[in-house]
């Protein structure tokens, strides 16, 4: 235990994290050497990395809004949180609903470490966090943080942001989904978003190549792979596109060129 009484031994400073790696590329401050070397490997294969993944951070402000200002929505359940970073998405979210529920989930220890930057809810609101894996949906949907925070007779936007890229297989990705959404009454939505190598082949491939290399998997997905996600579902528009042309918002800076955006993105809702 560190002084904090956080489990800092659990912490694997040795080798590189995908939660560390995006910390340090949007110019974070919780990673280690591990993770910077990683990220300067990945920005020397391809430069525009920084810029898709802030794309990516700038389409979760986009979406969150979306959802809480036009669905309607008022619950969260964001799996693949990442390191708490200002914004968080419970602060958008309660920016146009103070009473947002929000529950976050991620399986890195160093999250849970952070996670009391997730916590601080409006009085009105509530926000929990929950350390699990996505590939396990049973332990999400049943933990006693998430049944305590959410109504799942209501509806719940799930955002699995950045985090499919993570899971090899189709089949594989598309039944944890299935099984995400299932339980969730109609008028749920889920948001996502994930990477490709569409847009910018050669680069994009030893970026992910470089993850690869440090134990980290990263699948690249065309967007009929991506669209396959929403089966079942009614997209919104503009349906999946990249990140940077998903609704844009001029208010959040200069436009950015396809090939500088590696990530598709959707949101549907359940019938
Ligand atoms: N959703 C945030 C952060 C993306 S970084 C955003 O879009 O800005 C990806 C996050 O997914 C990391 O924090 C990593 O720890 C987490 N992650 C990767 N695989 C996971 C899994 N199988 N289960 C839960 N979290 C996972």
């Amino acid at each position: 235990m560190s002084e904090n009484g956080w489990p800092a031994d659990r912490i694997d400073t040795g080798s590189a994290h995908s939660a560390r790696i995006y910390d340090y590329l949007l110019g974070g401050k919780d990673h280690y050497r591990a993770d910077q070397e990683a990220g300067e490997a990945l920005r020397r294969e391809w430069p525009s990395l920084p810029v898709s993944m802030r794309a990516n951070r700038d389409w979760m402000h986009r979406v969150v809004r979306h959802l809480a200002r036009e669905e309607g929505i008022g619950q969260f359940l964001d799996i693949g949180t990442g390191i708490p970073t200002s914004p968080n998405l419970h602060e958008i979210a309660q920016a146009e609903t103070p009473a947002a529920r929000v529950v976050y989930v991620d399986n890195d220890p160093i999250v849970l470490t952070l996670s009391q930057g997730l916590l601080a809810s409006t009085p009105e609101g509530r926000t929990a966090y929950v350390e699990a894996d996505l590939r396990d949906p049973a332990a999400i949907l049943g933990s006693p943080e998430l049944l305590e925070t959410l109504d799942l007779g209501r509806p719940v936007a799930v955002t699995v942001l950045a985090i499919l890229h993570f899971i090899e297989g189709e089949e594989e990705a598309r039944g944890l989904l299935r099984r995400l959404l299932e339980p969730l009454p109609p008028g749920s939505f889920l948001a996502l978003s994930t990477a490709t190598g569409d847009f910018a082949p050669e680069e994009v491939g030893r970026a992910a190549a470089v993850y690869h290399s440090r134990g980290i998997p990263m699948v690249l997905r065309s967007a009929d792979q991506v669209a396959r996600f929403f089966d079942g579902l009614e997209l919104v528009g503009p349906g999946v596109t990249q990140a940077h042309r998903w609704r844009p918002d001029p208010a959040q800076g200069p436009a950015v060129a396809d090939r500088e955006v590696a990530m598709y993105c959707g949101v549907a809702r359940k019938p």
